[in-house]
């Protein structure tokens, strides 16, 4: 055994959420079906897994599903979205991976999302937040997990708004090449990459006018150089060509061009 405990959640009960562009989807059909898929890669790991319900058509409360994962490394709910007022969107098919207010799934998060953006090969790139409600975390699932000290992540699947991925996520190949990549991640997050992860927490916010010499700026311009955002020497100094590079990045990572290589940037350098 791995010692790494998963608990698994199909967003919803029953036939739900029909998607507008191809009638025959239904967002609960989906979720059933790839999370015992990702139930099964994961167990090839040795990793144990638990699920929230025993069948599709039984509801169970939000917040009851988030505290069954107590005692897990793990709350994962498996879901695809949908546009603000439901109408088909062809140019919206981001992944978004849910995390909760602590800040604790950031990193998972974005690695999930990168990860259903690459299998998916969707044309906006992955992303990660988190949402406040009333109550703490707005989503119950969420905050049940966070009540018994879980990390919780939603994992949205591209949109069932856009006729592209509603088509692609129809096709069970396509489920288990999820289920495959997303164990992988899963798998290597809480293993191989715990001491990549304390390196990445040790990372410092760089700027502009940052010093020369610094190693850190000289890593950071080694990266941006072998993704072939920065063509100047890589002298240690966080000058104008250093933070044009960083913008370039940003911009077509879709977080916020700010020229400031803070977590989230970090992040996405790091987890190509
Ligand atoms: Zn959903």
């Amino acid at each position: 055994m791995s010692n790494i405990k998963v608990c698994l959640d199909a967003g919803h009960y029953g036939k739900y959420n029909q998607s507008p562009a191809v009638e025959t989807y239904y967002e609960s059909d989906m979720n059933w079906k790839l999370h015992l898929m990702l139930k099964e890669e994961l167990e090839k790991y040795g990793v144990e897994v638990i699920t929230t319900r025993d069948d599709q058509q039984t509801d169970k409360p939000l917040f009851e599903r988030g505290e069954t994962s107590q005692g897990c490394d793990l709350f994962l709910s498996i879901h695809s979205n949908s546009s603000a007022n439901g109408d088909v969107k062809e140019t919206v098919d981001r992944p978004v991976a849910i995390v909760q207010l602590d800040g604790m799934g950031d990193e998972l998060g974005q690695l999930l999302a990168n990860c259903v953006a690459r299998v998916m090969e969707t044309k906006q790139a992955g992303q990660f937040y988190s949402r406040s409600g009333r109550r703490g975390e707005y989503y119950g699932v969420l905050r049940g997990a966070a009540a018994v000290g879980t990390m919780g992540i939603l994992l949205e699947h591209s949109f069932h708004t856009n006729t592209r991925s509603t088509l692609w996520l129809l096709d069970d190949s396509n489920l288990r090449k999820l289920a495959v990549n997303e164990a992988k991640v899963i798998y290597d997050y809480f293993t191989e990459r715990k001491e990549a992860r304390t390196v990445d927490i040790q990372l410092k916010v760089l700027r502009k006018g940052e010093n020369r010499g610094d190693p850190q700026i000289q890593n950071l311009q080694r990266i941006l150089k072998d993704m072939g955002y920065y063509d100047m020497e890589v002298d240690g100094s966080f000058g104008g060509g250093t933070q044009r590079a960083v913008k370039a990045f940003q911009e077509d990572r879709a977080i916020d061009i700010d020229g400031i290589v803070g977590r989230e940037t970090w992040i996405q350098l790091l987890t190509k």
